[in-house]
């Protein structure tokens, strides 16, 4: 795409506590989206040294499991300590490599920082249990321990939180890793990759390997009887590859994938309020993000302000680099997401939707595709499923108006995925029957926002299974071994 001069080859492969320095010439490029520009090469670490970075996991594990409770947990505070020291470092290392604007860039770190936090602080209360046993006579003791090493799989859209929200629960609960960041965004992972012996981490706990042809290199992970568990963000298709993958060693997983979130706006909804929903649930992060309103379902009694107003606010929208203060939204990741966004806004219209509004682009180069509004209308007598439901990952919101309510909530439902999903009333009883009757492992009543750390995240059916933060993300890290002692 451009014509920049050939560069050093950086290292991507981490073991054992210190860089591989690359010997062949065997790299990939990442790309600036909002220029198409290179912004580094990063050397393909080799089979061997995928195999060498689970060995060093491997040999680790008994003793970082056997480090004390209290001692993980420093690490992991000193790590939550220089992530924020080093927040504008990461800021503009996100900015570069996955687009986003600086303010959800600086969001990601703060939010991927919280995790660091979150289980530095759940390390110390992993407790077990003992009592007698009922019929008497002997003792059980249940307790609980880590998992193992485990294979860290994460995406680009959040370059940092998806690896913390992983490593953070995994560390404390005494498992060693190996992480493969998205080859899109794998400059941020190295940044913290940077940190960890600073923060007091013994080598070889996480070890780091860079490819930009992952399945070769999973899938001969997923082989080695070293591996305890496959924790894995991306999408759908494959999620399902990995977890085959993993049946054939019933390696554990832990899958959070691709989303459909229904956005409800009920007919007594506050409007303004709503409106402000969908500008944080689809436009931060230009769409990109898993829990983006994918669908907005809008009852017609408020349909006219709503889109009056959301028209007004999208037409007003620039897409450009994530650094220039003018740009509302970013660009898109690569030039593949923006040819498919732009046959899928196509695709809609030919099925029903009429374009409402558009903004701006910027003429950088990059990936850039225009804040978008569309709209269409379902009477109650319309078959089911009216015009193309697909994964947006784009700043496009389709909006579908509702005669009917019970139609509104029945369609809303009406989804293979089961990640987020949005629900704006005044009536906090009426939202929360119709939470009830959606699918999915997270509800919003009354705004975008949903994710934090101290919540369980995570999906139902296709969007997944296990969940990261809160109390309950670490159990994914964590076997439960029983006990029993008799009494003589
Ligand atoms: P992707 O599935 O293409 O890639 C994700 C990661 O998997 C990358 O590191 C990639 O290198 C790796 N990968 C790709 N093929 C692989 C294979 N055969 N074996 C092993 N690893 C492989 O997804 P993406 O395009 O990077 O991310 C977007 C998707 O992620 C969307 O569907 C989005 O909804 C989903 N997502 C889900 C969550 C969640 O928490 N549920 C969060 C963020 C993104």
């Amino acid at each position: 795409m451009d014509s920049t001069p050939p560069q050093q080859i950086r290292p991507g492969t981490f073991i054992d506590g210190s860089w591989r320095t690359p010997t062949g010439s065997d790299c990939f490029a990442v790309h600036d989206p909002a220029t198409g520009k290179d912004l580094a090469h990063v050397a393909e670490s080799t089979l061997d040294e995928a195999d060498a970075a689970l060995a060093a996991a491997a040999a680790v594990q008994t003793s970082w499991a056997m480090t004390p409770s209290r001692t993980r947990a420093e690490v992991l505070h000193r790590l939550d300590a220089l992530v924020r020291e080093r927040a504008a470092e990461f800021t503009a290392l996100i900015v570069a490599e996955a687009g986003k604007r600086v303010a959800d860039a600086r969001a990601e770190v703060s939010y991927a920082a919280d995790f660091l936090r979150w289980y530095a602080e759940e390390a110390v209360r992993l407790h077990g249990r003992f009592g007698d046993l009922p019929e008497g006579g002997a003792t059980m003791y249940v307790s609980r321990r880590p998992v193992g090493p485990c294979l860290v799989l994460t995406p680009w859209n959040f370059p940092l939180a998806m690896i913390t929200r992983k490593l953070a629960p995994a560390l404390a609960a005494g498992c060693t890793a190996v992480v493969k960041p998205s080859e899109a965004t794998p400059l941020t992972c190295f940044l913290l990759t940077d940190l960890l012996a600073e923060a007091g981490l013994p080598p070889g706990v996480v070890n780091v390997v860079s490819t930009a042809r992952p399945a070769p290199l999973s899938e001969r992970l997923l082989a080695d009887p070293a591996l305890r568990k496959v924790t894995f963000t991306g999408s759908t298709a494959v999620g399902r590859t990995l977890t085959r993958q993993a049946a054939d060693r019933m390696i554990r997983t832990s899958m959070e994938l691709g989303g459909d979130a229904p956005f409800l706006v009920l007919g007594d909804a506050e409007v303004e309020a709503a409106v402000t929903g969908v500008l944080h649930a689809k436009f931060r992060g230009s769409g990109q993000a898993c829990t983006a309103a994918n669908r907005i379902l809008v009852a017609s009694s408020v349909a006219e302000e709503f889109l009056g107003e959301l028209g007004a606010r999208v037409a007003a929208m620039h897409s450009g680099p994530g650094d220039d203060p003018r740009s509302s939204v970013g660009p898109l990741i690569d030039d593949r997401a923006l040819t498919r966004t732009r046959q899928r806004v196509a695709a809609a219209i030919d099925s029903g939707f009429t374009l409402l509004a558009q903004g701006d682009t910027a003429d950088t180069g990059g990936f850039f595709h225009p804040a978008t509004l569309l709209r269409r209308d379902v009477r109650a007598a319309d078959p089911a499923r009216v015009g193309p439901d697909v994964e947006w990952f784009a700043p496009v919101a389709a909006v579908t108006v509702y005669d009917d309510e019970e139609r509104l909530i029945t369609d809303a439902a009406d989804s293979e995925s089961g990640l987020a999903s949005y629900i704006f009333s005044r009536d906090l009883d009426r939202a929360r029957r119709a939470a009830n009757r959606l699918e999915v492992g997270m509800t919003a009543i009354n705004s975008g926002l949903l994710s934090n750390a101290a919540v369980p995240f995570g999906g139902v059916k296709l969007s997944g299974h296990g969940r990261e933060g809160g109390s309950e993300g670490i159990d994914a890290y964590l076997e439960t071994h029983y006990l029993l002692e008799k009494m003589t």
